[in-house]
């Protein structure tokens, strides 16, 4: 006789993504939004300044230092953390919203952020994207060109700190060539689909002479 588990219904899978600033989680983000166009996207709170081109509502929601500690008193934010200097969270009401009418959400959020919503969601899926060495790093924050140099001094500094947080995630992927780094997250959401938590309800039905064996794609 089988183990019995609860039957669970499926619901959307919670992807977060992080690695140190510059290993190209950004690229990588972008790839997987638009081979899943299907995929949430959790549009997170910053108290940063918008870089050129980056659109209020589409990068970020840019708020006030006052603002974010009001949606945090108010229980508004999923996550938040400072990070070099500024405060960014994840909105709570879209993600809860998303996953619970089954569609898979991602965030792209710095590690004191995932390991909050590992402890809230751990049945999500952790992705930590690291950089083939510091060398290259290095070389691709300075090729963005969209940071100071004190800042990149900063990101740099919490760059081989941050890679030692990278045995709290479930998976490591090396960034390489972004398109190949991009798939292999895709094949990992491919599997996470079917674990048993997501897909036992399938074997409920079969039991109770109700063979739909449709899981979600
Ligand atoms: P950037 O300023 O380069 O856009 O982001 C800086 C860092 O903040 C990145 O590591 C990014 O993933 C992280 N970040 C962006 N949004 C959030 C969020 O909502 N929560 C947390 N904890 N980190 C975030």
């Amino acid at each position: 006789m089988g183990k019995q588990k609860e039957s669970v219904t499926p619901k959307g899978v919670l992807l977060v993504v992080s690695g140190p600033s510059g290993a190209g989680k950004g690229t990588i983000c972008q790839m997987l939004r638009e081979k899943l166009p299907d995929l949430g996207y959790s549009i997170s709170v910053t108290t940063r300044q918008p870089r050129n081109g980056e659109v209020d509502g589409v990068n970020y929601f840019f708020k006030t230092v006052p603002q974010v500690k009001e949606m945090i008193e108010r229980g508004e934010l999923l996550e938040y953390a400072e990070v070099y200097g500024n405060y960014y969270g994840t909105p709570r009401q879209y993600v809860m919203e998303q996953l619970q009418s089954g569609r898979d959400v991602l965030l792209e959020i710095d590690i004191q952020g995932a390991l909050q919503i590992k402890k809230r969601f751990p049945e999500g899926v952790f992705v930590f994207i690291v950089p083939p060495s510091l060398d290259e790093l290095s070389a691709r924050i300075y090729k963005r060109g969209t940071d100071s140099e004190d800042v990149i001094q900063r990101r740099m500094a919490s760059a081989a700190s941050e890679l030692t947080y990278a045995a709290e995630y479930d998976y490591i992927i090396v960034n390489d060539i972004a398109e190949k780094a991009a798939q292999k997250v895709l094949t990992i959401m491919e599997a996470e689909r079917y674990r048993v938590a997501r897909t036992y309800f399938i074997v409920d039905k079969i039991c109770k002479g109700k063979a739909d064996t449709n899981t979600k794609e």
